[in-house]
């Protein structure tokens, strides 16, 4: 009979792994990388309990690294199959992973340096070199077409409208000539967000898999356009600086839309917005180009000009024109990753604009326990950053209206469009609190029954309907 091991995003955000197995063949949907505290990282250097060169194919729902990370560790222990992956996930993939195996690298080459690590020399998880053979295994698979992909396996993508390329999956067992659905959510976006597509509404399935990141919050209402003008016009008449540590894809692209609106609007200043970090920049190339993602508005604006270009926007490259960013002293706009303070160039910015209170910090997406992002929404007073403690005068806002993830209430609109309840539903990708009060809901306000809180490594039979 078919199965599904939870191999990763189990009571936790990321890690994203799911191993379908029937008729003696194994899939596994999605490939992430544990990301957050040191303990959930460890688990990114556990064998898995399966062997790679025994899976036959990896499915890819969206390119975030919390989705996609593990792939090069996958490739490297044996997995020699195809990774389906739609056209805009795939050429994601090619900036997010080797991305991704820089920062293992730096962390193995810090380690070194000061010590620490169990391995002599520090390893780092995967490098740049081993990257390219995962880009060159990814297959492109139609968007909205079923895909069949052996005679046990059929795949079918639903737009999920979280970030460029964004799927759920429906996934068709046959076994026996009995049929089972699993439905994938992946990560599921917001309703009437810039630039993408609203989320699709969901297929019927016999079992669902749901994410629940914000299962256990609403995002303020409003638009985003009021509560960044309002930020932006208090901030600039202080005379302060503005910085926003954004995902390099997906909330650096919706910033910049609000931004160029609110000026084409004359409700914000015109600053000069400085996205400060090469893979931002390569990203927003992709989201310009992917028309089949665009939705009417973003099409119905382009005549007018380039709807992700500010008037008096800089693409800094390099670490020089970084820097030189440091010695503008009026009002300004900084984006730049990472979007939770982990790494990355918002930490020298950071380090240069905390300490001044006309400054404010803007939150713009989830914050992870244990990362500075989630520190500085805390109200800590200091932030440890290249191991000096930075005082932190500037405001400190937060800013969930841009969030790529639904929220609950939207969770549960995206569920209540399925035509009938699953059979069983399994609640991943969140943390213990969100989901336990997500299950609630679903239960309460949707009346389904038979809703599963998996463990990393539990494994459920998938009987056909
Ligand atoms: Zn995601």
């Amino acid at each position: 009979m078919a199965r599904i091991t939870f191999l990763g995003a189990a009571g936790c955000v990321t890690g994203s792994k799911y191993l379908v197995e029937a008729g003696g063949r194994r899939l596994l949907l999605d490939c992430g990388l544990f990301q957050g505290n040191k303990q959930l990282r460890l688990l990114n250097w556990e064998r898995l309990p399966v062997d790679p060169s025994t899976i036959d194919w990896v499915v890819l729902t969206h390119a975030h690294i919390d989705h996609t990370g593990y792939l090069p560790r996958l490739v490297r222990d044996g997995f020699r199959g195809p990774i389906f992956a739609n056209s805009a996930t795939r050429e994601l993939c090619g900036i997010l992973l080797p991305d991704s195996a820089r920062l293992q690298e730096e962390d193995a080459e810090n380690a070194a340096r000061k010590g620490y690590s169990k391995h002599s020399p520090p390893l780092p998880l995967y490098t740049e070199a081993e990257v390219a053979p995962v880009l060159a295994r990814i297959t492109e698979f139609p968007r909205n077409a079923w895909q069949v992909v052996s005679p046990e396996f059929s795949i079918r993508a639903h737009d999920a409208g979280h970030i460029l390329g964004a799927t759920s999956i429906e996934l068709k067992i046959t076994e026996n000539g009995k049929p089972a659905t699993v439905l994938f959510s992946g990560d599921i976006g917001r309703y009437d967000q810039p630039i993408l597509n609203d989320p699709a509404v969901p297929p019927p399935a016999d079992y669902l898999l749901c994410e629940t990141t914000y299962g256990d919050r609403d995002h303020p209402s409003g638009s985003p356009h009021d509560a960044l003008a309002e930020i932006i016009q208090r901030v600039s008449r202080r005379g302060g600086a503005i910085i926003i540590p954004a995902f390099a894809v997906g909330r650096t692209q919706a910033l910049l839309y609000v931004l160029r609106e609110l000026e084409d609007w004359q409700r914000i200043p015109q600053l000069h917005v400085y996205v400060d970090s090469p893979m931002a920049i390569s990203a927003t190339e992709l989201y310009r180009r992917h028309h089949e993602e665009h939705d009417l508005e973003f099409t119905r604006q382009e005549p007018n000009g380039d709807p992700l270009e500010t008037r008096q926007m800089h693409f800094l490259r390099t670490p020089d024109e970084s820097k030189s960013i440091n010695r503008v002293t009026t009002p300004c706009i900084i984006v730049s990753a990472s979007g939770m303070a982990t790494g990355g160039r918002v930490l020298h910015h950071l380090a240069r604009r905390l300490p001044d209170s006309r400054n404010a910090v803007v939150l713009a997406g989830f914050q992870a326990e244990g990362t500075r992002g989630r520190a500085l929404l805390e109200g800590a007073k200091t932030l440890r950053i290249h191991g000096e403690d930075v005082p932190v005068k500037a405001a400190v806002i937060e800013l969930n209206q841009f969030s790529a993830h639904a929220d609950r209430g939207e969770l549960l609109r995206w569920l209540a469009g399925m035509p009938a309840p699953p059979r069983q539903m399994f609640l991943v990708h969140g943390e213990p609190a969100a989901r336990e009060a997500f299950r609630t809901r679903v239960e309460t306000q949707l009346g389904w029954r038979n809703v599963t809180l998996p463990k990393l490594g539990d494994s459920f039979e998938l009987p056909p309907a």
